[in-house]
């Protein structure tokens, strides 16, 4: 039995192919550090820390907090932390967590507003009553502020900040709120707390039983999906933003040529046999459909040539072109706005029993039938009024020019 955890499901979502490498295949990779999540970590170790020692009645000053921010970035930063942004250097990345923290506490001092329970909760999440489905998780900092009113904290370094809407609909914390539903009995309230630290706001949102009920059925929904994608080994890989971020992208069937040329020289690039045949591919691609546009313009020619003619077949040096065009009968209704139009149509062909046969899906019935004998030189009198003659597309067939056409 697995059990879960909200990331993992994340991975599935984001792009079921990454589930794969990681979760299934269990590929063995140097997996590298994003500085992104190198400043995330460094920022919740500080934190946890300075909580920590609030437990034990010592309040760090500012100072000691940023110091502490300040030793862990250089004692734990490596060669191996990669950075996708051109635009910034590591340093810019580290001025962010000392911003981002220096303003956390100069919010929260003397942080006083509710009381640390936990911090890194361990909760385990189960999802149905006979405990196939569970996930698990930690909750960086749990809280209470009046007596069983639960607060659930989470600290994010993103740079993107959520609407009201995300929040109220956001699955992690609310999956931990099911978490520590089973472990404190004492629970009156729940509240879900996001700090993004790099925006200096935080988040709030809390949800009813019957939403974590909902929450639970969506969530095992998912895990029955990406256990049948597990046993049919069918993981789709879904592109986006994401990918450079990808530990999996040097290997990736959507990514993989793509990273080989990154690591090519321009002389390299150029004599690549996939580059060659994509370029070249797109060169005739784009070459067919200016011909087919071009072919198009010569079919309508063609037709204006053949009509003030009055031939049909056009010779050239080596092949004659046959154009042929015939009208067809269309129901007036359908170049009409007016719906009594139609009701006219319909009433008539119903009253005399065609309405099966002329049905007014089956156009080519009704060119059919008017051109044809089955229907009685009264009716087809009277089906002509509802009809008009459209003129017919016309088709376009070359051969070879024989002998007797020079
Ligand atoms: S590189 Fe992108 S598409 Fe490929 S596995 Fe990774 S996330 Fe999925």
């Amino acid at each position: 039995m697995t059990t879960y955890s909200h990331s993992r499901l994340g991975t599935y979502e984001n792009c079921p192919l990454q589930y794969k490498y990681r979760y299934v295949k269990r590929i063995d990779i140097d997996r590298r550090d994003s500085v992104e999540a190198f400043l995330g970590s460094r920022c919740h170790e500080s934190l946890e820390k300075m909580y920590k020692l609030l437990l034990n009645a010592r309040m760090w000053s500012k100072d000691e907090l940023l110091d502490d921010y300040k030793l862990r970035w250089e004692r734990e930063w490596h060669d191996n932390i990669f950075i996708v942004r051109t635009d910034l250097r590591p340093g810019d990345y580290y001025n962010q967590g000392l911003k981002a923290l220096s303003d956390y506490y100069d919010r929260y001092r003397p942080f006083d507003r509710d009381k640390t329970l936990a911090l890194e909760q361990r909760v385990e999440v189960a999802l149905d009553d006979s405990g196939k489905y569970r996930l698990q998780g930690f909750i960086d900092r749990l809280s209470e502020t009046d007596e069983g009113h639960y607060q659930i904290h989470d600290y994010k370094t993103e740079r993107t900040w959520k609407t009201q809407e995300y929040f109220d609909a956001e699955r992690q914390l609310a999956l931990y709120q099911i978490g520590i539903s089973n472990m404190f009995s004492d629970i009156r309230s729940v509240e879900l707390i996001w700090h993004y630290l790099i925006f200096d706001k935080e988040a709030r949102s809390s949800r009813t039983g019957r939403q974590l009920e909902e929450l639970k059925l969506k969530t095992i929904h998912l895990i029955q999906e990406i256990e049948d994608a597990t046993e049919k080994d069918d993981f789709t890989y879904i592109e986006s933003a994401l990918c450079d971020w990808c530990d999996y992208y040097h290997i990736c069937p959507a990514k993989k040529h793509v990273h080989l040329t990154e690591m090519m020289s321009p002389r390299e690039f150029a004599e690549d046999e996939g580059v060659q045949m994509v370029n070249r591919y797109i060169e005739v691609k784009d070459a067919l459909a200016e011909l087919k546009a071009e072919k198009e313009q010569i079919e309508r020619n063609l037709f204006e040539f053949c009509k003030q003619l009055s031939v049909e077949v056009v010779r050239g040096s080596t092949h004659k072109v046959k154009v042929k065009s015939e009208p067809s009968y269309k129901a007036k209704f359908t170049a009409s706005d007016d719906p009594a139009e139609k009701e006219r149509f319909l009433q008539f062909i119903k009253e005399r029993g065609l309405y099966d046969e002329l049905m007014i899906i089956h156009y080519q019935k009704l060119n059919s039938a008017i051109k044809g004998t089955q229907l009685s030189p009264d009716i087809r009198q009277a089906l002509l009024d509802f009809v008009y003659l459209e003129e017919g597309k016309p088709r376009f067939s070359a051969s070879k020019l024989r002998k007797s056409d020079y």
